[in-house]
């Protein structure tokens, strides 16, 4: 039992009270078999069964097509940087034999280390632009018009890489790129960590989503990736002796995607409570109407909070350019950064708390995921209207 909570914080977030009930009793007492999920083999029927429904539910609620493969993996985003970078580059050598860039669109931190991971791993990693070189504070905060950029796409991709919400610094991309999603020798591989399943997206247009579960799906320590059919192919028919000549790292066989894809996401020991925490969240979403209702709430949340901030501009400044603000991450700053600490405690008076700004950009960030509810951001909207009314 608890208190609805009220945590803005960017991850791990907080999750449905009733998934959290219902993971407490499975820990202990899974289906009534006197062991909890988490004492099974990875390999039993019931594990089995979770991996399944999980996949099934997560292709329910994104309308997966038969073009795509749903797994899982240990790990996080991080991980993800890495095991993208070679498996999509094993992926294209066996399809091409020859060696592909990869691109990364820079819009903030987490699209920036992705490429300097792919870059570390010795891959032909090119930077395809940088936000802050478009920006006249010289700072994260926009994405160029595809005008600007897309005459910067010169040469083969093995694949083009961007993160979809910028955890960090707050944007998200509005659409996908035209001109990557309409090139069909580009293959999208997209970041969703902070935004997967918070709004319709059309899967067909992507090549690989990863998301690591901390935000808006579960725990740490789990990450979820959708990849169309055709990459798994191309990595499998890759030969080693090309990949040796053109020095393509070895990815490790954990990360191996074919390999865990073939194993039914349990190559090796998956963690099973922490899958069946992320299905109960799908199964939860399902039940409350799938993305659908989910986005609806999701628009007012993010409506409220930025509609409260932006209604006392002298008070509250807000880095993101309007038409990229990101409908997880909402990031300001006071005008009057003395005031700072006593926002945060007034706020954690009224039991608001996770409010505090990443270390490398400080001020503050209110993270609105799906657990949030409408009345929860609304509550911190009240405050923020508040506290510039009795501060100003
Ligand atoms: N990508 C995004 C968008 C993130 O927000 C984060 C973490 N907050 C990561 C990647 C890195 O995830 P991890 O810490 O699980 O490696």
């Amino acid at each position: 039992e608890r208190e609805e909570p009220t945590h803005f914080g960017a991850g791990p977030a907080q999750l449905p009270t009733h998934v959290l009930q219902q993971a407490a009793l499975d820990l202990i007492n899974y289906k009534d078999i006197g062991l909890g999920i988490g004492e099974i083999s990875h390999r039993s029927k019931d594990a089995t069964q979770v991996i399944e429904d999980s996949k099934t539910h997560l292709k329910e609620l994104l309308n997966i097509p038969d073009t795509h493969e749903v797994f899982f993996m240990q790990g996080g985003g991080t991980t993800g940087f890495s095991s993208l970078a070679t498996n999509l580059e094993t992926a294209y050598v066996g399809k091409n034999g020859k060696l592909g860039k990869c691109g990364y669109l820079v819009t903030g931190s987490w699209s920036q280390k992705a490429y300097e991971e792919a870059h570390r791993l010795r891959l032909p990693a090119e930077i395809i632009f940088d936000s802050r070189k478009y920006d006249s504070n010289g700072k994260f905060g926009s994405i160029p018009n595809e005008s600007e950029w897309s005459s910067n796409l010169n040469g083969d991709y093995a694949y083009v890489y961007l993160c979809e919400n910028e955890t960090v610094h707050g944007v998200e991309w509005p659409n996908l790129p035209e001109c990557i999603v309409s090139n069909p020798n580009i293959e999208l591989v997209a970041d969703l960590s902070s935004n997967i399943l918070s709004r319709h997206i059309d899967i067909s247009k992507y090549g690989v989503i990863m998301a690591g579960a901390q935000k808006n799906i579960g725990l740490a320590g789990l990450t979820l990736y959708i990849i169309k059919k055709t990459i798994l192919n191309d990595i499998q028919n890759a030969n080693q002796t090309k990949l040796d000549e053109l020095n393509v790292p070895v990815t490790p066989i954990a990360f191996d995607y074919p390999t865990v894809v073939k194993n039914n996401s349990a190559y090796n020991t998956i963690p099973i409570f922490t899958l069946h925490i992320m299905d109960l969240v799908f199964q939860h979403l399902k039940a409350k109407g799938g993305i659908k209702q989910q986005e609806v709430e999701n628009e007012l949340k993010q409506k409220s909070i930025y509609d409260a901030l932006d209604s006392y501009p002298n008070f509250y400044n807000l880095p993101v350019d309007k038409s990229v603000r990101s409908k997880m991450n909402v990031v300001f700053t006071l005008k009057d950064s003395s005031l700072d600490g006593k926002f945060l405690e007034e706020a954690s008076k009224l039991k608001l708390t996770g409010l505090k700004g990443h270390r490398s950009v400080g001020g503050f960030r209110a993270s609105i995921y799906n657990a949030l509810t409408v009345e929860s951001v609304n509550k911190l909207s009240k405050f923020v209207k508040d506290f510039a009314e009795a501060n100003s």
